[in-house]
């Protein structure tokens, strides 16, 4: 799959501007790669425990990922919200079920119970972490 340059510049500004919005709203940047790679292209951000890395290089593989206090993932909302981000401790990132409890899947993932009685199997067959 290509992705053109347009595509990939409307995406880096869009994390750019998530990234400044959640400094706005009192999250801590710093370089991911201090003294190596400039903070406007690897940043993490963290407040409250919870923690988020972005990198913005100008490629289609450029993204922020957020993790809550339990160290698991959460859906990134598209645009920074410190409220959907909350959300996002109880909603499965599978099936997308909200206010559901939530449990580890895979390194990092969260899901709904239900889902990780289906996907456990699939994602953490024998020698899965190795
Ligand atoms: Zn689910």
């Amino acid at each position: 799959m290509t992705t053109s340059p347009e595509r990939v510049e409307a995406e880096d500004l869009r994390l750019r501007e998530w990234v400044r919005d959640a400094v706005s709203d009192g999250w801590l940047a710093t370089a991911t790669y201090p003294g190596h790679e400039s903070i406007t292209t690897a940043v993490r951000l963290s407040k409250e425990g919870w923690g988020a890395q972005a990198i913005i290089r100008g490629n289609p593989a450029d993204s922020i990922s957020v993790w809550g206090p339990d160290r698991l993932t959460v859906l990134v909302p598209i645009k920074y919200s410190w409220e959907t981000l909350q959300e996002g401790l109880t909603t499965c990132q599978f099936c997308h079920k909200r206010n559901t409890p939530t449990v580890r899947i895979s390194f990092a993932g969260r899901c709904c119970t239900e889902c990780r009685a289906i996907l456990a199997p699939k994602l953490e067959y024998p020698g899965w972490a190795s």
